[in-house]
């Protein structure tokens, strides 16, 4: 996005990637399908050590300059939940709108070039694996170390701690969690593959969506969401009956169907074999005219908030995104460019503004990208 900027302004760009091919996280996204931005992008979607940096860049280029683009070039979307817009004619198509792009403004590609070290004096000099480059402009856009197995690294932030620029260290976000092998054991055996509409909450901060229960622990939506909050050693608080107070639905069932046992309404409204695990490991099992109004109260508090707490992540090797990356302190939110460097510019994942999940990160990809583009 900021090559095709910057040639759009005549500048002569050289794209680099150590990759294969460009834009392989955009090939693996949304099972192929790329969700490549989201209908209700706001600030609140992102985080960051200042909340605000990333306005300035959003409201320039925002989700409907993305879908013109995308239109322009034939392409359609379909949209899912909470407003996530997928490429209808698979992610590729993208890849190939943006390389088409940069071919008519004249950028030239090199790829499999790796970028292994810089130095700066009255220009930039790289030394690659295809030998030795010098530009008066830098643009670093090489993500984060998220899934290291494609090649992800941290090298943003080598580049951004060289040149001096403060860093907020990066860590693993949108990420299943684990859990202990006597948890696992006592909890989540058998129980693999359920899946269920949830309310997670964790420091503040709560997403309702689908959770899956894996062998290894929690992943789905809602666990990913709320994991970019969670830090080691923080219990997370779920909501099994988020639609309703729990307490106060056992209590009315409790004066109209006084023999059922505790499972069986449960079964009800959750997946058959988690209220048996629920009711078994905690809350018990009787009919429920057996409970007094305290027992139901406690009962109640548990279901709209089973508090449980993960060992850990599953890390970057998992990770959809990677949190932290270049301290935004150290940037201009209208260009992108260090305040103390001019001439270079971060953008995109490297730098710490980690979008939920949903396309925000890659609307946030395009519109630091073209940000910078206007000014590099
Ligand atoms: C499995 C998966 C699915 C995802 N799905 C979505 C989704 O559906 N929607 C969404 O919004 N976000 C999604 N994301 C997140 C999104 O892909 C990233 O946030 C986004 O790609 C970041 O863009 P970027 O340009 O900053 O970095 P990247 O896309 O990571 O690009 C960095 C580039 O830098 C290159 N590079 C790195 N080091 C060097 C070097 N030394 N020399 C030369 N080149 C180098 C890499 O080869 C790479 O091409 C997904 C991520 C993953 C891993």
């Amino acid at each position: 996005m900021c090559a095709i900027e910057a040639g759009l302004r005549n500048r002569r760009v050289l794209l680099l990637d150590k990759a294969k091919k460009a834009g392989s996280k955009i090939r693996i996204s949304g099972g192929g399908k790329s969700n490549f931005t989201n209908l209700y992008v706001t600030p609140e979607n992102f985080l960051s050590n200042n909340p605000h940096f990333c306005k300035s860049a959003l409201s320039r280029y925002s989700q409907w300059d993305f879908m013109n683009l995308m239109s322009q070039a034939g392409l359609t979307w379909e949209e899912r939940s909470h407003g996530q817009l997928f490429c209808e004619q698979g992610a590729q198509a993208i890849i190939d709108m943006l390389l088409g792009h940069c071919h008519e403004v004249g950028v030239k590609l090199l790829i499999q070039c790796d970028v292994l070290s810089i130095t700066h004096a009255d220009a930039f000099f790289l030394n690659t694996s295809k030998g030795k480059i010098s530009c008066d402009s830098l643009v670093v856009a090489t993500g984060g170390p998220s899934i290291p197995r494609m090649g992800s690294t941290d090298l943003g932030v080598q580049i951004a701690r060289q040149f001096g620029l403060a860093n907020i260290p990066f860590r693993p976000a949108l990420v299943p969690f684990i859990f202990s092998s006597d948890f696992l054991k006592q909890w989540f055996q058998d129980l693999s593959g359920i899946s269920l509409d949830v309310r997670v909450s964790c420091n503040e901060v709560s997403f309702r969506e689908q959770m899956l229960i894996t062998h290894r622990g929690l992943s789905g939506p809602v666990i990913l969401q709320i994991s970019s909050y969670w830090e080691k050693g923080d219990v997370i608080e779920i909501d099994v009956l988020p639609e309703i107070d729990a307490a106060d639905w056992l209590l009315e069932l409790r004066n109209t169907n006084t023999r059922s046992e505790l499972k069986t309404v449960l079964s009800e409204k959750i997946p058959k074999r988690l209220a048996q695990r629920l009711c078994h490991n905690q809350l018990g099992s009787q009919p429920l005219n057996r409970y007094s109004n305290q027992d139901i109260m406690k009962i109640g508090s548990i279901l709209n908030g089973w508090k449980i707490k993960p060992s850990g992540t599953e890390g970057m090797r998992t990770a959809e995104v990677s949190a932290g990356g270049v301290n935004t302190d150290g940037l201009s939110s209208k260009t992108m460019q260090s305040k103390q460097v001019p001439g270079l510019f971060f953008i995109g994942e490297t730098v710490d503004v980690t979008g939920h999940l949903g396309g925000f990160n890659f609307q946030w990809a395009w519109s630091s990208g073209w940000c910078a583009g206007q000014y590099v």
